[in-house]
């Protein structure tokens, strides 16, 4: 009997939707589960699966179409249809990876010799990674569309790993409401727009984030769907070359990945319960504003997360153990950044460490004291932030038990083709060297895919952003000053103010400026620092004129539309050959 396939509900506000895709052809076999069509709304997309397995009825609805929630888009029924186009057939089988270091050497071969792409079992996959982060999901998502065999092992109730469930996505979401709010509550009237009885419904705020942060996880799981990644649900333990442990059962493969990510680091001494005394995570979960919040670490995201409370109306101190905040961004910048901060409320204690820190009964002590030992002090507050750095997850995966070398911080010690010192297994993302940034991790995953296939994947390291997406937003690409000149560089340096950008006056966002660092005798572009409004955009021209060598000039002689944010970029590279024309 023919089972209804229907658009189903997709969020409390959300009445209809387009069909922007079908993926399968009417006669086409489906599986059970595997998504048949594609639907757009204007808050995700999202794919329509098969409730069973057999073959797939007419399209009722044409692509294009808005349908209503509840249509009827297709049937699956009984049935031998045409065979379905499994996703590891979508290009010939994988050639052997070019490089020695990814293929296993006929010696190390396992005993359980590697899949085909084809091969039936449930247990066999050419690729298997582990950890579904922005580094193993998208890792995945590429093996697949290279006609590799993939599964992804992810412990979580959802997809996306740090990023999208506790990371860049749920902060990304509060930092937008609680700037709106702040643009509302205090800027908007200096543009004479008077908001009267403005208040914050956090409730709200906290359920329009998970809304944002279902969406995205949603939307990988629809995209493994698509790719015919299996999901592996469970905790994934390696017990021997080319074999895993997923939930009791025993899977092996080709190739296993481990992107298992990061955690937040400890603080020796200081117990994080995730109600008062709380990690990156409980810090996103706050039921109710504090009024007081103390972070300890002025890294990235102590101070995102600090914006946010902030802009709620929690005085906000920062314990920074150096004499700087935002360790690795341009000198020049992060002074420039502290100064705009602490104009915002920000209070900080640089060169101090925390040396004890004590629950009350109405909030907790923290005591500080200076680095070269001159004073302490104690800091009431009703919220401790803990945010000292992040650590790589690399210890319970039974990677030591088989022999995987890491390095003193405990990340994966990997070669240039993300192999590790053990046959068939490699590393990508938080686990192994480098900064700890979702889009370093996608790079890494979609290079190392693409050298399993026997392809040149590769990432350019020099060549990626960072960026704190505070108000101003804070970006750098490539070298800062202080690399420079510990590299004994000669270079030159072109700066622009967002003062004298029209279009920032117009946006009441004058704070910041672009620097471009070039080298003196070529020009060649060598790093890119933007502290201003919407830096984390304009960060991207110059992180591709970094990719594709450019020098100042080139940036200088592009035409940048009027009146645009992006004129301060190309000022700044004119000011390199001291010829900006509007200071
Ligand atoms: P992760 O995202 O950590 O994913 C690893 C996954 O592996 C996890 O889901 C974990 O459950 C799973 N896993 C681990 N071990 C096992 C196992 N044995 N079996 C099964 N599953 C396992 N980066 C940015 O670029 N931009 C930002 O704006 C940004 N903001 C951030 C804000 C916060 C608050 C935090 C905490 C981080 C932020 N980051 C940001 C960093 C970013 O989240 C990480 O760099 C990124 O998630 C790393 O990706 P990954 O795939 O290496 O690991």
């Amino acid at each position: 009997m023919a089972v209804e396939i229907k658009v189903p509900a997709l969020g409390e506000s959300v009445t209809s939707a387009v069909v922007s895709r079908w993926l399968k052809q009417p006669g086409e076999a489906v599986a059970a589960d595997e998504a048949v069509a594609e639907l757009e709304t204007d808050k995700v997309n999202v794919g329509v699966s098969a409730p069973s397995a057999g073959v797939l009825g007419p399209h009722l609805v044409p692509e294009g179409e808005e349908v209503q929630i509840g249509t009827v888009l297709t049937t699956v029924g009984e049935g031998k249809g045409a065979p379905s186009k499994p996703a590891t057939a979508k290009a010939a089988a994988p050639a052997p990876a070019a490089s020695a270091s990814t293929a296993p050497p006929a010696a190390e071969a396992p005993k359980s010799a590697p899949v085909a792409a084809d091969a039936p079992s449930d247990t066999d996959f050419d690729v298997i990674v582990i950890g579904a982060g922005p580094g193993g999901y998208v890792c995945a998502i590429r093996a697949a569309q290279l006609g590799f065999k993939v599964a992804c092992v992810e412990k979580r109730e959802t997809l996306g790993g740090t990023c999208l469930n506790v990371g860049c996505i749920p902060s990304k979401a509060l930092l937008q409401s609680t700037e709106d709010y702040h643009g509302a509550a205090h800027d908007f009237a200096r543009e004479g727009i008077i908001i009267e009885g403005i208040k914050v419904d956090l409730a709200k705020m906290q359920a329009n984030k998970q809304g944002v942060v279902d969406a995205n996880t949603k939307g990988i799981e629809f995209l493994f769907k698509k790719n015919g990644v299996t999901w592996l649900k469970g905790f994934g333990k390696v017990t021997a070359p080319y074999t895993i442990d997923v939930a009791g059962k025993s899977y092996k493969a080709k190739h296993i990945i481990v992107a298992s990510g990061s955690e937040s680091s400890p603080l020796p001494g200081v117990e994080i319960d995730e109600k008062v005394i709380v990690s990156s995570t409980g810090a996103l979960e706050l039921p109710a504003i504090p009024k007081r919040l103390l972070v300890i670490g002025g890294g990235v995201i102590g101070l995102e997360l600090g914006s946010v409370w902030g802009r709620l109306g929690a005085a906000v101190t920062v314990v920074e153990f150096f004499d700087r905040i935002a360790p690795g961004m341009d000198g020049e910048v992060a002074k420039t950044f502290q100064k705009i901060l602490a104009k915002q409320g920000f209070k900080f204690k640089l060169s101090h460490k925390v040396t004890k820190v004590e629950k009350t009964a109405s909030g907790v002590n923290v005591t500080i004291e200076k680095v070269d030992g001159s004073g302490t002090e104690v800091i009431e507050t009703d919220i401790v932030l803990v945010c000292v750095g992040r650590r790589a997850v690399s210890k319970s995966l039974g990677l030591e038990e088989i022999g995987v070398a890491l390095d003193e911080r405990g990340r994966v010690k990997v070669d240039e083709h993300y192999a590790t010192n053990v046959a068939g297994l490699y590393a990508i993302g938080d686990v192994i060297a480098g900064p700890m940034l979702a889009h370093k991790a996608e790079e890494e995953g979609v290079a190392l895919a693409e050298i399993l296939a026997g392809q040149a994947g590769h990432v350019n390291y020099g060549a990626i952003p960072g960026v704190v997406y505070t108000w101003p937003e804070v970006a750098g690409v490539g070298k800062t000053e202080e690399d420079l000149k510990a590299e004994g560089a000669e270079y030159k340096v072109g700066k622009f103010p967002f003062t004298a950008n029209g279009r920032a006056r117009a946006m009441g966002c004058t704070d910041g400026f672009v620097k471009v660092l070039a080298d003196k005798k070529t020009d060649k572009l060598l790093g890119a620092h933007i502290i201003g409004p919407d830096a984390g955009t304009l960060i991207a021209e110059l992180t591709m004129a970094l990719e594709f060598g450019a020098s100042a000039e080139d940036v200088a002689r592009t035409c940048h539309a009027h009146p645009t944010l992006s004129e301060a970029v190309k000022e700044a590279a004119l000011d390199a050959d001291g010829r900006a024309i509007h200071i």
